[in-house]
């Protein structure tokens, strides 16, 4: 296994729409990115990592919010669908490629979202709370959507500035 390199915004990758992960491309390449990416998500300290992160520009990313437990759940979504969304939540995000920002963003309660495991499996997933939050973050960044664009125009502006201090001291 091996750690991979981030992509921090404005990397173009990260504004490109993610291509869908072909049927012929499951096989034990796409088995050690995955793995690869919980590493250098499990690294970053992130719950989680989409592949145009890591300058993949397909659809899949992994993620592991806890339970209340604290019981891992490790999970990789290859070719995410959001299937139906209800409620809202409001809360703190960050995004490992925003290293630094961390910004308040509405996002929907609950999701059900239907994706293909690492082996090409379907299955489908009713999502609350964080898991939901992760969920609606990681697809977003399989469109080439980043959380800066889901922000209100005034958290969207500190966060702009904050990212142009980081940059300016060199920390980004
Ligand atoms: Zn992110």
């Amino acid at each position: 296994m091996s750690l991979l390199r981030i992509a921090h915004y404005p990397e173009p990758v990260l504004l490109a729409i993610g291509k869908p992960v072909g049927e012929e491309e499951f096989n034990d390449n796409l088995e050690r990115i995955v793995e690869d990416m919980f590493e250098t998500m499990y690294e970053a300290g992130g719950v989680g990592l989409a592949a145009p992160q890591v300058f993949d520009s397909r659809r899949l990313f992994v993620m592991d919010v806890p339970d209340e437990d604290g019981v891992s759940n490790k999970l990789a979504f290859v070719n995410p669908e959001i299937i139906s969304v209800e409620g809202e939540q409001v809360g703190e995000e960050g995004c490992l490629s925003f290293p630094g920002v961390f910004q308040t963003v509405q996002r929907q309660m609950r999701v059900i979202v239907r994706a293909q495991d690492v082996k090409g499996a379907e299955f489908e997933l009713d999502l609350k709370d964080l898991a939901a939050r992760c969920v609606l973050h990681e697809t977003d960044h399989c469109d080439g959507i980043v959380f800066l664009d889901r922000m209100s125009p005034l958290k969207r502006q500190l966060a702009r500035r904050k990212i142009k201090s980081l940059q300016k001291t060199g920390k980004w």
